[in-house]
């Protein structure tokens, strides 16, 4: 599957547009504190320049030099260099801060939309992708908050502040300075337009690559067995050399745009030192001391000041690359689902948490237009505490119903009601605690086997713990654990059997306790042996629950209940009393 690629570039810069509004209240101080820096800095060029200007006068008369050498600017530059380290100091502070909370905004955003998407979205989207978006592309936008918001707009004040301290002693220096200052984002525009294209591009690269190393990695049984691990790695290795080339053509755009500073910075240096010595020529012979000194310190000064002057603008091209990488970042972002308002507006409902009864009343869902309907005209009810079987074969629809029920699909006709209640406008949080789901493969988490359990339901006590371990025969494998309770499980963790995990999975609904219980394949992939065992347990959790068990094996019949038949999509038979609706 491609990278998801939404290529509005209207989009993409309405949502760097907004992210530069919400970052750009957190980067004021840096922007003030990098300014104040900038204006030390000026500061201690003057000190410097006086120093320097009075040592040069002084070499034509030593006597002068040891009487009136002026102390204050040494004392200046040394007051200045603390002042500009603390600014420095604060600034970068603030860079980090900006940089911390926008990431941490953009991560819940992310994450929100990765929930809202349930596992809808990723039978839609790689999940290497998922987590590229979510850690890699996220991280790197900190650069976009910390560097690239202050430095486009230090990149103008700063060396605005500069040219009005030249002015004020050269006015036709800082006519020069001005000059090749304005060349530069000429030169920026020129490379910078390259940049965005290409660093955009290794982002892609670099994502492409990591989403299928993650994905080959999980298939490595796979690719083994059907003998493609060369086809694979070549693949690999021509992700891995698109990435180099195109890292290198990012740096090739990063060196021209630097070296195009570098030469701005060196034409105004040789001019305007020649232009300083040939003003200081002229006065040598007629001018007095004081003339002639005074001449000196403003010439050094100016040409002192260079570095600072140019140092914003250096500060914008490294920085223009975060921009770079925060549209690359944008369309990443701009692909995963957005919340539905609507539930926010409506969602004020709860539903009684005692016996919840499923009504569906003929409900339609197409996942791809191009393969007609998953779901058509749909209908049944399943009273509270009872049990409806849904049976089909694979891609009949069973899991889309599952979905539906959770809420990450929402119907495209008809109604899903919860004791009459539609499902849409119930709170997300109540619906969560509502609901226990148990899927074909539990998920694990890295951590003990007491947590996985306790995991939906961190402060149940032990007394329930204990039930749960029991009523789930969490206890049949247990002492065959190496450390009991406190064996680590999940990814790095001590291997657990499908039947096991299952038994976790069922062990973590009872201490959650939910009216109501969605088991989606709970059985795929067990042996028969297990698979009646597995059922047992998961009997003893259904009492007094709401049950929608989608499975198509014969073992399921130890469930009594109401039973539905699945083909493409349609209701193909019912039994018990679901024949009613
Ligand atoms: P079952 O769980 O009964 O095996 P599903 O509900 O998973 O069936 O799938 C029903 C139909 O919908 C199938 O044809 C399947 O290919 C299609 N389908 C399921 N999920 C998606 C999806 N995310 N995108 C496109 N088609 C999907
Ligand atoms: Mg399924």
């Amino acid at each position: 599957m491609a990278i998801p690629m939404s290529g509005d570039k209207a989009a993409i810069r309405n949502w760097t547009r907004a992210q530069s509004r919400l970052g750009r209240q957190a980067a004021r101080p840096v922007m003030i504190f990098g300014l104040l820096s900038s204006l030390a800095g000026v500061g201690q060029a003057w000190c410097i320049a006086s120093l320097l200007g009075h040592a040069l006068m002084g070499l034509d008369d030593t006597a002068q030099t040891v009487t009136s050498f002026p102390l204050w600017p040494i004392g200046g530059f040394a007051v200045l260099a603390l002042t500009r380290a603390a600014c420095m100091m604060a600034s970068d502070t603030a860079a980090a801060k900006a940089g911390i909370a926008a990431r941490g905004r953009l991560r819940q955003h992310a994450l929100n939309a990765i929930l809202v998407g349930g596992p809808a979205l990723l039978r839609r989207v790689q999940s290497g992708a998922l987590a590229t978006t979510a850690v890699d592309r996220i991280e790197a936008l900190d650069g976009f908050f910390a560097r690239w918001l202050p430095a486009s707009v230090l990149w103008i004040a700063a060396p605005l502040c500069i040219l009005i301290a030249v002015c004020s002693v050269s006015p036709q220096a800082a006519l020069i300075l001005g000059l090749c200052g304005l060349t530069v984002p000429f030169c920026q525009a020129l490379f910078g337009i390259g940049a965005a294209v290409a660093s955009r591009n290794q982002f892609l690269a670099m994502t492409r690559l990591q989403a299928r190393f993650l994905d080959r990695v999980k298939g490595i049984a796979t690719i083994v067995l059907a003998g493609r691990t060369e086809d694979e790695t070549q693949r690999l290795a021509s992700a891995a050399e698109e990435l180099r080339i195109r890292t290198m053509k990012v740096l090739r755009v990063a060196f021209l745009s630097s070296a195009s500073i570098d030469c701005a910075m060196a034409v105004a240096l040789i001019v305007l030192a020649i232009l300083t010595g040939k003003h200081a020529l002229a006065l040598t012979t007629h001018a007095t001391p004081l003339l002639l000194e005074a001449t000196l310190t403003h010439g050094l000064f100016v040409l002192l000041v260079v570095p600072e002057f140019f140092a914003p603008l250096r500060s914008l091209a490294l920085a223009y690359q975060d921009k770079a990488h925060a549209q690359g970042t944008a369309t990443a972002m701009l692909d995963l689902p957005t919340a539905p308002e609507k539930a926010e507006v409506e969602a004020a409902r709860t539903v009684s948490a005692s016996g919840v009864m499923i009504t569906l009343d003929t409900v339609s869902f197409t996942w791809d237009p191009a393969r007609g309907p998953a779901l058509e005209n749909v209908s049944f009810a399943v009273p509270a505490g009872e049990t409806l079987i849904l049976a089909g074969s694979s891609g009949s629809g069973k899991s889309t119903i599952i979905e539906l029920l959770l809420g990450f699909i929402t119907p495209e006709s008809g109604k899903i009601l919860l004791n009459g209640a539609p499902l849409e406008t119930i709170v997300p949080d109540a619906l969560a605690r509502m609901i226990s789901w148990i899927g074909q493969k539990p998920v694990l988490f890295a951590g003990t086997v007491r947590e996985n359990i306790l995991f939906a339901a961190p402060h149940a006590d032990e007394e329930s713990l204990q039930a749960a371990i029991k009523a789930s025969a969490v206890e049949e494998f247990l002492p065959l654990l190496p450390h009991g309770l406190e064996t680590q499980i999940g990814e790095g963790g001590f291997g657990l059997s499908g039947g096991q995990a299952q038994r976790i999975a069922i062990a973590r609904a009872y201490l959650k306790n939910a009216p109501i219980l969605l088991l989606d394949e709970p059985t795929a992939h067990l042996d028969p042996a297990t698979e009646k065992s597995v059922f047992e347990s998961l009997q003893r959790l259904a009492v007094k629950k709401t049950v929608v068990l989608a499975t198509h094996s014969a073992a399921a019949h130890i469930f009594h209940g109401r039973r539905i038949d699945l083909q493409h999509g349609r209701v193909v038979a019912r039994q018990g009393a679901a024949a009613l609706t």
